[in-house]
């Protein structure tokens, strides 16, 4: 079984709906479907969410009829019959009513979640009715009913897989299964969501619950770049990438996969190839655990980081210092991605900046502290990268014209992770794509 996932602009207009219906027609074999909201839901689902807890009620309104007179004409293009169009209301108008009661009721995080989620239901309700229009074998798989996160928001990757196998073989006789992306239960049974962008993640934890043979990620872009293509004029598509490389790339922010996406497909070797809908001909990028060693494969950025350090004497020659400045983040649940120290001083960065202020407090008691807001992570990623010969002096002379705040290299193979103030990234990208590819 192949898992497919399409993003917001692959299903955001009627005519790319048909073409992903064509698209798996094309496709032999037994599929899971997962979809985004249509692109631009979940934002304004977003701004009614904040209109309403913030008590502006006749902005949310506002947003609501907007969105429904885009829901609307977005039906009356997708569906030919008349029967199907007047589905395609009835499925408009239950979502939009139900907007309309969330919204006159009391607002709170929990009605939030649960108006986050309607982008996907509908989107699913709507190409499951399209399909059904064209006569295409088919069923709806309500994520609802299978996807969850515990008190810690992980995914219950073998719970999943339970609940998923036995739903997936009574549909056997069905070519496609139909589901939502982003969307879950949490551990109080309350609908909840997988962070922005979640769907891949949905994707990649259905391929690895049911052991697909592939997982295919469906954009809007022709695959992994070798730098984001929204910031770098120059960037290319790579061929094939290996799971640990694009685990950090999309960690460190290369936005095209959530951050999460790839660490259930490489638990269980699925491997994801990222396609593009608007180009299905071109080739697209092969996640695997293949791949070439000693080569820059392509450079993403974190933006958002906050970097602190902690400067004491005491740290002198004495043992245990780090555990006590571990422990504080520890207490805080607050991960950190990149460390370095000296004698005397050790500097970290977090990009969860929630506790900051307790942070900050209780690291007094252990010396000076000195904290930088609006930095950023550019993570140079290449299987092997640290064998290869030359590669921090080729990293630093491309860099030289730059201020850089801290370096992080040798704790994996695999990259080097440079942390700089976010005004500089721009520079630092153009430049580092120039000296680090061969572009002609
Ligand atoms: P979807 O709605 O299909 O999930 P996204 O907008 O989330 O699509 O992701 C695709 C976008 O990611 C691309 O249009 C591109 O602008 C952006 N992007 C950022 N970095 C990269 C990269 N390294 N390679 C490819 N795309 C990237
Ligand atoms: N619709 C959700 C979002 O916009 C999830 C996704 O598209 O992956 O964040
Ligand atoms: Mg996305």
């Amino acid at each position: 079984m192949v898992v497919l996932k399409f993003g917001g602009t692959s299903v955001g207009k009627p005519e790319r709906m048909r073409k992903i219906t064509d698209l798996l027609l094309s496709t032999p074999g037994k599929k899971i479907v997962v979809l985004s909201a249509l692109s631009g839901t979940t934002n304004t689902l977003v701004k009614i969410g904040d209109f309403l807890l913030s008590q502006s009620p006749e902005s949310a309104t506002r947003e609501i009829n907007d969105l429904e007179k885009h829901y609307e004409a977005f039906i009356k293009d997708l569906f030919t019959t008349e029967a199907y169009k007047a589905i395609g209301q009835e499925i408009v108008s239950r979502y939009f009513s139900l907007f309309r009661l969330l919204a006159a009721g009391r607002f709170d995080d929990r009605s939030y979640r649960e108006l986050l989620a309607q982008g996907e239901l509908i989107s699913t309700e709507l190409f499951y009715h399209h399909l059904q229009e064209r006569k295409v074998s088919s069923r709806l798989l309500p994520a609802l009913h299978f996807m969850s996160i515990d008190e810690n928001n992980e995914p219950e990757l073998e719970k999943i897989s339970e609940r998923l196998k036995p739903l997936v073989q009574t549909l056997g006789n069905v070519d496609i299964l139909v589901t939502q992306g982003y969307i879950c239960r949490n551990h109080t049974n309350e609908i909840d969501n997988l962070k922005r962008g979640g769907s891949d993640y949905t994707a990649s934890l259905i391929g690895a619950a049911i052991r697909a043979s592939e997982i295919q990620i469906w954009t809007d872009i022709d695959g992994m770049h070798n730098n984001d293509p929204r910031i770098v004029k120059k960037t290319f598509p790579i061929a094939e990438l290996t799971f640990d490389e694009a685990s950090e790339l999309a960690y460190f922010g290369a936005k095209i996969l959530h951050p999460s996406t790839i660490v259930p497909a490489q638990r269980y070797g699925v491997p994801v190839r990222l396609k593009n809908t608007m180009d299905e001909k071109a080739a697209g990028t092969l996640i695997s655990d293949k791949g070439s060693r000693g080569q820059f494969k392509a450079i993403a950025a974190k933006d958002g980081i906050t970097a602190i350090n902690v400067k004491s004497s005491r740290m002198l020659l004495a043992y245990g210092f780090l555990r006590k400045v571990f422990e504080v983040f520890e207490k805080y649940k607050t991960p950190i991605d990149m460390v370095s120290t000296s004698e005397v001083a050790v500097s970290v960065t977090i990009d969860d900046a929630r506790a900051l202020p307790q942070i900050e407090e209780e690291l007094k008691a252990l010396g000076s502290i000195e904290v930088d807001k609006d930095q950023t992570i550019i993570c140079i990623v290449g299987n092997g990268l640290a064998e290869k010969e030359g590669v921090l002096k080729q990293v630093f002379s491309t860099l030289a014209p730059v201020k850089v705040r801290m370096v992080s290299f040798g704790g994996s193979n695999n990259n080097i992770s440079i942390l700089l103030e976010t005004a500089n990234k721009e520079k630092a990208l153009n430049l580092l794509n120039e000296g680090l590819f061969d572009l002609n």
